[in-house]
């Protein structure tokens, strides 16, 4: 036994103990808020430099279990064996390769994430003015900022997917996160914990946008 990991350091499969019971509170939390129905959503962590902790796919998010937690190099190839990462898990790599302070990213499917970017079928992003919720980004000090939202066309294709993502991620043109039209948010933090902060002031911001809308 080496600290607190479930299986020594060398196995390429190890996850410390405290990364996947993170990311397991975080897919209950998530499943609680209504984020995540039937399988939808994934969680990931940073391990190493070039691998992370994901949550396999076709599980229910309000019934993971460590052993649902398991290993993916930053290539998308699992190293867990038996076991397949969701093919979203390549929206996951592009971000770990990106910037090495990510060190979590989480995706949920919301009803507030899905509505409004289907009602809004041009909108290439949604504005964020007046909130004191953008504080919960670093980036955002007062509520006098407008935190912009990528909203990028669905696709199935993931390479295809991530190459439209790229520019926008490159550019710092997503520094809340950002959403899939029709399906909904990735973010991201230096860890599991600030990741799902994040998510909840993303998914409070959506909500709240469409209750303006319904009021105005
Ligand atoms: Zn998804």
């Amino acid at each position: 036994m080496v600290g607190d990991l479930a299986l020594p350091c060398s196995e390429p499969s190890a996850i410390p103990h405290d990364v996947a019971a993170a990311l397991v509170a975080a897919g209950q939390r998530m499943d609680r808020r209504g984020w995540v129905p039937a399988t939808s959503g994934n969680l990931s962590a940073r391990l190493t430099d070039d691998r992370m902790a994901i949550t396999r796919s076709g599980v229910h998010k309000g019934f993971l279990a460590t052993r649902d937690i398991i290993v993916v190099d930053f290539d998308g190839v699992s190293l867990t064996s038996g076991m397949k990462p969701s093919a979203e898990t390549l929206l996951h790599c592009q971000l770990y390769r990106l910037w090495p302070d990510v060190g979590a990213v989480l995706h949920g499917h919301s009803v507030a994430a899905t509505a409004l970017t289907l009602a809004l079928p041009e909108a290439e992003a949604i504005d964020f003015e007046g909130y004191e919720i953008v504080k919960a980004w670093s980036a955002f000090t007062t509520h006098e900022v407008r935190a912009t939202l990528p909203v990028i066309d669905n696709d199935q294709d993931m390479h295809r997917l991530a190459g439209r993502i790229a520019p926008i991620l490159e550019a710092g043109a997503a520094p809340i996160g950002y959403v899939l039209r029709g399906h909904g948010v990735y973010v991201w933090g230096t860890d599991v914990a600030a990741a799902l902060h994040r998510l909840e002031a993303l998914e409070f911001l959506l909500a709240t946008d469409i209750e303006r809308r319904k009021l105005a």
